[in-house]
């Protein structure tokens, strides 16, 4: 599987970056909305382990189309409000450019795929230096589904001209492991160490818990 190795595809909160978007808020922010409309996502200590962003978008669009509202653009209001606060004292760690800089030296493409908008990650790769390190950027505007669907890591198998075998995908969360899973794509897990893959239904390949041990992996294989 190494040897055929072309890329590395990369998430971006909590894998590349410490960003602190505080996801389970954002979510309960959402449906608490939603619900003043009549859209219920149950108790609030449920929905951020039940629901993910994009779920929650989902339903409101149905819910707009039958019922006339107009939920969606209120809902990516709080989600950009929530990353803006969670971009503003983003961080990284020390080996992830030295990281990117050997997978590059290994002539391996590096690609990044996020749920987050294009515009702010783009201000964060560029802040930290680490836009050249990337082949291919996708952001949630350049798909109609975000993780844990599959399509992100789809566009950029065809716009790379790769197939799932030559690829892998690095990611903190079930989401980034559903997408791989689907693609047909390994996945390797940074930290998270209590992400419960038997819940999920995921299937991990590896777990790391720092970007150095990627390396280690690379050069094991
Ligand atoms: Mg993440």
């Amino acid at each position: 599987m190494i040897n055929s190795l072309k890329c590395i595809i990369f998430d971006f909160d909590n894998t590349l970056v410490k960003s602190n978007i505080d996801f389970p808020k954002m979510k309960v922010e959402m449906a608490r909305l939603t619900t003043k409309f009549g859209l219920e996502f149950g108790s609030e200590e449920e929905i951020p382990h039940k629901y993910t962003a994009g779920n929650i978008i989902d339903k409101a669009e149905s819910f707009d189309k039958r019922n006339g509202t107009i939920l969606v653009p209120e809902l990516w209001e709080i989600v950009e409000e929530f990353e803006r606060k969670g971009m503003e004292n983003i961080t990284i760690d020390q080996d992830v450019l030295t990281t990117l800089d050997s997978i590059m030296k290994l002539e391996i493409e590096s690609a990044l795929l996020t749920n987050n908008a294009c515009n702010p990650t783009m201000e964060v790769l560029t802040k930290f230096n680490m836009t050249n390190y990337f082949s291919l950027i996708v952001a949630r505007e350049d798909v109609t589904k975000m993780k844990p669907d599959k399509e992100g890591i789809e566009l950029i198998l065809s716009k790379m001209g790769l197939q799932p075998d030559e690829v892998l995908f690095v990611g903190d969360s079930w989401i980034d492991a559903k997408a791989a899973n689907e693609a047909k794509v390994s996945f390797i897990l940074i930290r998270n160490d209590l992400l419960d893959a038997q819940k999920y239904g995921i299937t991990i390949w590896k777990h790391i818990r720092s970007m150095v041990e990627l390396i280690q992996i690379l050069s094991e294989n």
